[in-house]
């Protein structure tokens, strides 16, 4: 059996991104920090997964996810197409 391993990654909008370090100040582990005026995951392993940096962030540039979803998201865009719409109505 491979061994789990929990972690977090980080979505980041660099378009919507402007750079004002309001993420990186909330941040409690301090993983955070400025790359060319973006914000940058520099140290992801350690994110506890709190998701202050995406609350505080207010441009939603920011963004951060189980490892787990990063799997499911490479094999599908996240909306199950396998639900006819008729599985809606009680
Ligand atoms: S989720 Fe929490 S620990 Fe992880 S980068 Fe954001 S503020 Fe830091
Ligand atoms: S709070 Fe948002 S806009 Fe500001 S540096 Fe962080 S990700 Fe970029």
């Amino acid at each position: 059996m491979a061994e789990q391993k929990k972690g977090y990654f980080h979505v980041i909008r660099e378009k919507y991104c402007k750079g004002c370090g309001i993420c990186i100040a909330f941040c409690p582990k301090q993983l955070l920090v400025l790359k060319n005026g973006k914000v940058f995951p520099e140290r992801p392993e350690i994110c506890i997964g709190c998701r202050m940096c995406e609350y505080r962030c207010p441009d939603y540039a920011i963004e951060v996810k189980p490892i787990e979803e990063k799997e499911h998201q490479d094999q599908d865009v996240g909306i199950d197409l396998t639900l006819p719409p008729e599985a809606h109505h009680g």
